[in-house]
């Protein structure tokens, strides 16, 4: 059903998603349309298509009923399943994301991690167990939809070719590289560097609200 609705839309609905949890959360049961897109900061043209697309529509005069979205909502993005996925390169932002495994967000956990780093392997971060990289075509992740890649840049491409081999179909790329994999995979690119780097750009140069400037 996802792959029917734009991309566009389906890469937002998360983000609507966490945000209507966040809000029930703090008691909230009802939101009018421009207070919803006043905190996930979209228009609210734009999140009426996109929930037009689901056939969730908010009433007139009334917004939105937060429980009945995000249940909705959860049954749409497959809240109720774990979705298991798999770490590589456990250095310092690859330890803090195991730390954080996405708690908040309790569909998705990361089951396993991998590294060379024979200090590493065979310890625990916050019970996820880290095997050497030389495991991750043992079998165990033919199931695995996705990888986080958190290893330095040298190693980067390399890596992911090999995790492209296990039949992964998604990578979370934390690592400055623009890779180059079949089209198949759906590739992530989160370099945090260049987020803070635009961002204090931006502050710098637009400093009363960068995002009015275009920011976006
Ligand atoms: P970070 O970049 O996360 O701050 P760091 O500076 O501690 O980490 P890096 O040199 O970036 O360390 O390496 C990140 C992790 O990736 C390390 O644990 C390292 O052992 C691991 N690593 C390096 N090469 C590979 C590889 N080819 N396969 C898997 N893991 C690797």
């Amino acid at each position: 059903m996802i792959e029917r609705i734009p991309q566009a839309t389906a890469k937002r609905l998360p983000l609507y998603y966490r945000t209507l949890q966040h809000l029930y959360s703090l008691g909230k049961n009802r939101i009018s349309s421009s207070e919803f897109s006043q905190s996930v900061q979209i228009d609210s043209a734009t999140i009426r298509r996109d929930l037009s697309y689901l056939g969730a529509l908010g009433k007139k005069g009334y917004g939105y009923d937060v429980g009945h979205l995000i249940n909705f909502l959860r049954g749409f993005l497959n809240q109720d399943e774990v979705t298991e996925v798999i770490l590589i390169g456990v250095g310092n932002l690859g330890t803090a994301l195991l730390n954080y495994n996405f708690h908040k967000n309790n569909n998705t956990r990361i089951i396993r991690a991998y590294d060379i780093d024979e200090a590493k392997i065979g310890k625990k971060i916050a019970d996820t167990p880290i095997y050497h990289l030389d495991d991750l075509l043992n079998g165990d992740n033919k199931h695995i939809p996705a990888a986080i890649l958190t290893v330095p840049a040298s190693a980067a491409q390399i890596v992911a070719d090999k995790l492209v081999l296990t039949g992964i179909r998604g990578i979370l790329n934390f690592t400055p590289v623009r890779l180059s994999l079949p089209d198949h995979i759906l590739i992530h690119h989160i370099d945090l560097s260049v987020e803070l780097q635009s961002m204090v750009y931006l502050l710098k140069n637009y400093p009363l609200n960068p995002l009015d400037k275009g920011g976006e």
